[in-house]
């Protein structure tokens, strides 16, 4: 049997093999095709990457071999040699997973050197300066990134040779000075490691690929990857690179740059560059950089030669491209290239003018943006009249748009604790690395004193759709102290401020916000995506106002009315608690009555909110201990409600304790019990459905939905109750009127007994909440508190709550649509649990024929776009 093979030269791939050269190889094969000028190289796949942890985390000696091999075709190819005296072969080695995951995996440069090639590479350059500066920084690197010995022992050292040299910056130590740097830097490494620093270019190269293959796995990764869907089983492949130096010189240099504008999509080349300057200084933001048109009166022949390969890949990929290069003594390489990340804006303007372009189909489009960024579109912007009170204390880069308005803190832990605890959470940082992620990601927004528009804040804070203000410089930040001081003032952990990423404003307090529409190049987008959808989007709206918002965001319908949330508020959650202690039917029809029109009115607002949009209204379902009221204060004032001894009512309530409400008294199992409160809702829905066509005479069709049954004869039982008072009302009002009874498909027991249910239910709403708690046998209510436990031990990559269980709920769910067809062929399928809104249960949705999904309204936009998605992917 052939041997499978694990290492890749960039001659022999192309960028269809994603998969197992990772997105960074796979596009560094390809570029080698397209003839573009990419110093060479070759990848270990991450097919060797999943075998190294198959293998109890051990690279195969076949493997090594393989590497030796790509090594000596680098060496006949470069005509260098690894370890040479006279010619040395120096390469990097990145990570580059399918997906690029941005400051998530180690990157080491310049491996090869050692005490003999250093000189060789001194001799090559004429500048022993250059050749040992390259060789402490290999050492750090490698010592940091794949053996994990604390930077700060390095950046000690060379702050006291600094110090005793006289000098401040790093240019102006001499080359002997950088030589005692790299004896004292190999100190440092016996000391921690025992044992001296590799000198076989051969040994440097295996333990950094093993450090990437590791790093896969390191907290920070397996975070970005769970907030981006990434599966862990991916692994990721290594890339290994000859060097080129951008720091040889005033003609050499390094740069990134996209081809568009990724802060607002604007077609024009985007980028910035540091003369004489290695791989990560532009991308770790410690010097700040040029901006790429300086390029073009410093070097025009370079900027001509780099523009020119920008577009051609650009039109080559069909998106805007995101691309690393070097210039060394004048000669212009590339050294990566990949769909750039770009802020929700942007991502739509590029998308819509990639169509205008020719480049791009409508349906090719669509699948550019992703469902999720929407998000950020769609939260509120800085109300401009409260712009103009509130002062201007500092301005940085606008790194990534959006307004935020929180409390600050200084440090990733302390933003995820205050962010834990509820509150509104502004992350200030002097620079963010990785990490910071968690802090990152519970902040509303993030300014940083140092970096970039490429700099870690920017590019992680587009990507997560979250407002950045990069390199503030005005801004003097004491972290220790937990303070920072702008124009005098001092601001102190806790404190409110405010920012606009889109100007980079940062303001002095609290900035009041406006919803945000859609409009423009988001208009166009979402308008292609609904022509293309077949996936109806309704919305869970318990209040007009969410109803007419999600109206504002394209919804067709609500799929969701949770009646008892409309009971949310002070004055009225005491009619419900009257309710539900009730000991007597008067005593609860007393309370009834009360409900009644409190009901009613919402329901007319609603439905015009609605404008003769379908509307779900899903009976009383309150879990008891959410209702109940507990302090000594409202159990009082029930009592005097109730006209009830204090005693009397605690007794009640004590009664009422249940060990697992979330599968006690609830549903429609409370109507069961007292049937008065479904002819009670009954009423509320119709009366003011004949009310709405009475001031409007438009037809309002109610669907009522009975909800946590389980059982064919519970739900007749409460259907008969409904249908009984329903048309009795109607026939008294003298007005004619279409409603609708069904039920959610909640319990697995109505799922495994769907083509009975269907007998009875006009439609089927699917309560993937309380389906994925019944189903895994866990609470939703405590469930957070040990599934963390679970995706630590990759038991799960993901919430089930959050996404849906597709092999295990899923599969009830698929079940259920299908025995429900097969009694009542043309019955309505939707989905109204918290999955309705996540764009791969969308998908799901989609494939096994439901006709819409119900999200919260600010998820519209997020649903729509994923049910085109779903339908383009389908039809391909
Ligand atoms: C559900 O269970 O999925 C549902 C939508 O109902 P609730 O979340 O109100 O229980
Ligand atoms: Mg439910």
């Amino acid at each position: 049997m052939e041997s499978k093979k694990y290492v890749y030269l960039f001659s022999e791939g192309n960028a269809s093999m994603k998969n197992l050269l990772g997105g960074k190889g796979a596009n560094l094969a390809e570029m080698t095709t397209l003839g573009i000028p990419v110093p060479q190289g070759f990848i270990v796949t991450t097919e060797a990457c999943t075998k190294f942890y198959e293998d109890g985390r051990k690279i195969a000696d076949s493997i090594i071999e393989e590497m030796k091999n790509a090594i000596a075709d680098l060496e006949s190819k470069t005509g260098k040699k690894f370890g040479s005296t006279e010619n040395p072969l120096l390469v990097s080695v990145r990570s580059g997973a399918r997906v690029s995951m941005p400051g998530m995996m180690d990157t080491i440069l310049n491996l090869g050197l050692n005490d003999e090639a250093v000189e060789g590479l001194a001799k090559l350059t004429g500048n022993p300066r250059f050749a040992y500066d390259s060789y402490r920084r290999f050492i750090q690197m490698f010592s940091d990134v794949a053996m994990g010995i604390e930077k700060r022992y390095f950046e000690n050292v060379l702050d006291s040779v600094k110090e005793a040299k006289g000098v401040s910056l790093d240019t102006d130590l001499t080359a002997d000075d950088l030589k005692e740097v790299v004896v004292k830097y190999k100190e440092i490494y016996k000391k921690e490691k025992g044992e001296d620093f590799p000198n076989n270019p051969v040994d440097q190269m295996v333990a950094s690929v093993q450090a990437v293959f590791q790093s896969w796995e390191n907290p920070r990764a397996i975070v970005y990857r769970r907030l981006n869907d990434i599966p862990g089983d991916w692994g990721t492949a290594v890339n290994v690179q000859a060097m080129v130096f951008g720091n040889m010189g005033a003609d050499s240099g390094t740069g990134v740059a996209f081809t568009r504008d990724p802060a607002t999509g604007e077609n024009v080349i985007f980028g910035e560059y540091l003369i004489n300057a290695q791989g990560e200084d532009v991308v770790a933001g410690i010097r700040t950089p040029q901006p790429i048109s300086k390029l073009q009166e410093e070097m025009p022949k370079c900027y001509k030669e780099f523009y020119d390969i920008a577009h051609k890949l650009e039109n080559h990929y069909k998106d805007m491209q995101d691309m690393e290069f070097t210039i060394e003594q004048g000669k212009l390489y590339f050294l990566q290239t990949r769909n750039g990340k770009r802020t929700a804006q942007a991502a739509l303007k590029i998308a819509v003018d990639l169509v205008e372009e020719g480049l791009l189909t409508k349906e090719q489009a669509i699948l550019k943006v992703d469902p999720k960024q929407l998000d950020s579109l769609l939260h509120p912007t800085f109300d401009p009249a409260e712009l103009k009170k509130t002062e201007v204390i500092a301005k940085g880069l606008p790194a990534s748009p959006g307004a935020a308005c929180g409390k600050v803190y200084f440090t990733a832990e302390d933003a995820k604790f205050a962010h834990d605890k509820g509150e509104k959470v502004v992350l200030v940082r002097l620079e963010t690395s990785p990490e910071d992620i968690e802090g990152m990601i519970a902040a509303e927004g993030i300014l940083t004193v140092r970096g970039g528009m490429t700099s870690h804040a920017a590019v992680v804070a587009r990507g997560m759709g979250t407002c950045c203000v990069a390199g503030c410089g005005e801004v003097s930040v004491n972290e220790e102290e937990k303070i920072f001081s702008v124009g005098g003032k001092t601001y102190r952990e806790g404190d409110y401020i405010s920012l606009d990423g889109s100007t980079g404003n940062v303001y002095g307090g609290a900035v009041k916000t406006q919803t945000p529409e859609i409009s423009g190049h988001f208009g166009t987008f979402m308008k292609w995506a609904d022509d293309i959808r077949k996936l109806k989007v309704r919305t869970n709206a318990d209040t007009p106002r969410d109803a007419k918002q999600a109206i504002e965001f394209g919804a067709e319908g609500i799929g969701l009315c949770r009646t008892e949330h409309m009971f949310f508020h002070e004055e009225r959650i005491a009619a419900v608690r009257e309710m539900i202690v009730a000991k007597t039917e008067e005593q609860r029809r007393k309370a009834l009555d009360k409900i009644l029109p409190m009901q009613k009115g919402d329901f007319i607002e609603i439905y015009e909110a609605m404008q003769g949009n379908p509307v779900t209204i899903r009976f009383l379902d309150p879990p008891l201990h959410e209702f109940l009221p507990t302090s000594e204060e409202d159990i009082a004032d029930l009592a005097e409600e109730m006209g009830l001894e204090l005693e009397e009512l605690k007794n009640t309530i004590a009664s009422l304790h249940e060990f697992n409400p979330m599968m006690g008294h609830r549903g429609c199992r409370l109507s069961v019990s007292y049937p008065e409160i479904a002819e009670m809702q009954t009423r509320a829905v119709i009366e003011a459905a004949i009310e709405v066509k009475r001031r409007h005479g438009s037809d309002v069709v109610p669907e009522i939905m009975i909800p946590l049954v389980g059982e064919i004869k519970e739900l007749k039982y409460v259907k008969d109750i409904v249908v009984k008072t329903a048309d009795s009302v109607i026939k008294n009002s003298g007005v004619e009127l279409q409603y609708k009874v069904g039920t959610m498909i909640e319990i697995p027991r109505a799922a495994l007994t769907a083509d009975e249910i269907a007998k009875e239910a006009e439609f089927f709403s699917f309560g993937t909440n309380d389906l994925t708690q019944m189903t895994f046998g866990f609470s939703r209510d405590d469930a957070a508190k040990f599934l963390k436990d679970y995706y630590e031990k990759k038991i799960y990559e993901s919430d089930p709550f959050q996404k849906l269980d597709q092999n295990g709920v899923g599969k009830l769910v698929k079940m259920a649509a299908e025995l429900g067809k097969s009694t009542r062929p043309n019955i309505k399928l939707g989905i109204c649990g918290e999955h309705g809104g996540d764009p791969a249960s969308v998908e799901f949705c989609h494939e096994v024929g439901l006709n819409y999904v119900s999200c919260s309204p600010f998820r519209v936009p997020v649903a729509r776009l994923a049910a085109a998605q779903a339908q383009v992917k389908n039809r391909k």
